[in-house]
């Protein structure tokens, strides 16, 4: 069942309107009070780029659960809610698209390339690729031109490779299903392959001789013991020279993973309007509400710094929404 729409009497929100979505049948549920809970919308393209349309020109993929798509935004705004910081959206760098997904839309996040080499389009390194973050890694992609990159590894560096998608786990775990993941190498189209670096190179799309300069030149930074590659800054203590072949080349695309930006609240999580009045009765939480407020973690946040939040604000709005429906004293008090 979806929520479709709030009702509104007299400026106070009394329920919501909502459909079945394998009928088409609507049916309305009336309530003392509203809370809106419906997350972010990291995994709707079109609302990504709406808001962030300096990214239109480049891939950029989908990359949320499949309930991201900013239903309760729409909803929340057409009952006169406020939008804030639509555009703070987190973005990983480390995924490539989904070759399953007809529209070409969603993202696979890939883990366990701890020596990968990243390079650009053309053939470059152009970043430190322990500085892998959204401030950081995703930024340095989105500078590039496109705003894509290959992320380079050898064939004793595959095994680490993991999957952030249920495919290619384990059934019911975390754990890597070491054949999936081994598929996923050799057919997916994102994916360049190469039994040595000029078949990489051609496989790619990107002059030999550009290739093997820059593989060439870091494996000689670790050949010499340097603590740090001086192009980068890449420290290199532990990491393990791009050599043994088969080789791949991961054609990482920024993915939309969490927004930082929502419903705007009071500190009850009321929802307000475009006056930042409220609007009666009704409450917003979790990422829906970026985490808390419309903006909580501000333009960057850390692994982590959403569920707590989210579940924090939905602790506040669920107490302030029993307290105007005639149950308790709120939040705190
Ligand atoms: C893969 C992944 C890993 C993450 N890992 C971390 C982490 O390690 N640490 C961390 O802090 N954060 C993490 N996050 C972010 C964090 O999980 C989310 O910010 C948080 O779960 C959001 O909680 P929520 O309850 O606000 O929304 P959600 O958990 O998104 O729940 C909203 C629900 O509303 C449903 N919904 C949407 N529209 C409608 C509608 N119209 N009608 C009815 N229902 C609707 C959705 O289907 C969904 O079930 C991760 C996010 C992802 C995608």
């Amino acid at each position: 069942t979806a929520v479709k729409s709030l009702i509104i009497e007299d400026g106070r929100a009394v329920g919501v309107r909502t459909e079945n979505v394998k009928t088409g049948e609507s049916q309305d549920y009336f309530a003392k009070a509203t809370v809106m809970g419906t997350g972010g919308f990291a995994s709707n393209l079109d609302m990504v780029l709406e808001n962030r349309p300096d990214l239109r020109p480049h891939r950029i993929l989908e990359g949320s659960h499949v309930g991201a798509k900013g239903d309760g935004h729409h909803v929340v705004q057409e009952a006169g809610g406020t939008l804030t910081h639509m555009g703070d959206i987190w973005f990983y760098s480390f995924a490539i698209p989904d070759h399953r997904d007809p529209n070409g839309r969603r993202g696979l996040v890939i883990r366990g390339m701890a020596d990968a080499v990243w390079v650009n389009m053309q053939g470059h390194r152009f970043h430190n690729e322990e500085l892998s973050g959204g401030g950081s890694g995703s930024k340095a992609i989105m500078a590039q031109e496109p705003a894509q990159c290959w992320a380079i590894i050898d064939g004793t560096m595959r095994e680490h490779v993991t999957v952030g998608d249920p495919y290619y786990q384990k059934e019911g775990t975390a754990v890597r299903d070491v054949e999936k993941v081994a598929e996923l190498l050799e057919i997916s189209p994102y994916i360049g392959r190469g039994s040595t670096l000029e078949s990489l190179a051609k496989d790619m799309n990107i002059p030999v001789d550009t290739l093997k300069e820059t593989i060439d030149r870091y494996n000689s930074h670790i050949d010499s013991g340097v603590e740090e590659d001086p192009d980068f800054g890449r420290p290199l203590a532990g990491r393990q020279k791009i050599e043994q072949p088969p080789f791949y080349a991961l054609n990482y695309a920024p993915l939309a993973r969490k927004n930082f930006g929502g419903v705007k609240t009071d500190l009850r999580c009321q929802v307000l309007d475009k006056n930042y009045q409220i609007i009666d009765r009704l409450f917003a939480a979790g990422e829906l509400a970026g985490m808390a407020g419309g903006h909580i973690n501000g333009k960057k946040g850390l692994e982590g710094t959403m569920l707590g939040p989210c579940l924090f604000s939905g602790r506040i709005a669920g107490a302030w929404a029993a307290q105007a429906a005639g149950f308790g004293r709120g939040f705190g008090t």
